[in-house]
């Protein structure tokens, strides 16, 4: 008979050889490139006249639903009873803002939240490799609007971007997202990307849940949430 000190080594012995097993029965990682495969892209027939919601359409209803134009950040940051901090996660990424800060009411950073993942969903069903929404611009302070009309003339002093219910998503800018396993994926183009978030785009402008415009010189989509 064993006694317990003679059985122990032997039982680590059993257990270290099950797990150089398992070990090596693991299958190889599959480092070669994840090419995209295309297929049933469509994108919109016009981009000016599908995403032609106007300033005044907009305003409407961001004054309607949004928060009161705030002269800055410290007031922002006292309203956390009405607005959300956007910060980067799975579904989106936000830019370095220059003329705005990162806060929304809670129905537009939900669907800031839906298009990120909407747009994630259906690259992958279109056999596109995964990229990441950019935000481009969000809550604009009084200030902001201010030093922002000193640059450019043509910027609004009626901003939806006062209200807390619009943001701006980059069309030409993109982040890829990288496989968790180092597999390498081949890029996909900002033009076939575009096309694929100008449809989810259509498809939540068609559900009312926002107004969006194609903004050219800007290369974004300024969209307004229909839903407090
Ligand atoms: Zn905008």
């Amino acid at each position: 008979m064993y006694n317990q000190k003679r059985l122990f080594p032997l039982l680590l012995a059993v257990c270290l050889c099950g797990v150089f097993a398992f070990a090596g029965c693991k299958k190889k990682e599959d480092l070669t490139m994840k090419m995209n495969e295309p297929h049933n892209i469509r994108g919109v027939a016009n981009f000016g006249r599908t995403f032609g919601d106007r300033n005044d359409r907009q305003l409407a209803v961001a004054q309607a639903i949004g928060i009161p134009p705030i002269a800055s950040r410290e007031a922002a940051e006292k309203l956390t009873d009405r607005l959300v901090l956007i910060d980067d996660n799975e579904h989106y990424s936000v830019d370095s803002l220059t003329h705005s800060i990162p806060y929304l009411i809670p129905g537009a950073a939900a669907l800031l939240d839906t298009i990120g993942q909407n747009f994630l969903d259906s690259l992958a069903c279109k056999g596109l490799n995964p990229n990441k929404i950019i935000v481009t611009s969000v809550l604009r302070t009084q200030g902001d609007v201010k030093r922002l009309r000193r640059r450019n003339t043509n910027a609004s002093a009626n901003s939806t971007h006062a209200y807390g219910t619009t943001f701006d998503i980059s069309w030409k800018r993109f982040e890829k997202v990288e496989d968790p396993d180092g597999r390498p994926l081949q890029d996909v183009r900002a033009d076939t990307l575009k096309l694929v978030l100008a449809e989810v785009l259509r498809d939540l402008k068609k559900a009312d849940r926002c107004y969006v415009k194609y903004e050219i010189r800007q290369a974004c989509f300024h969209i307004t949430t229909r839903v407090q």
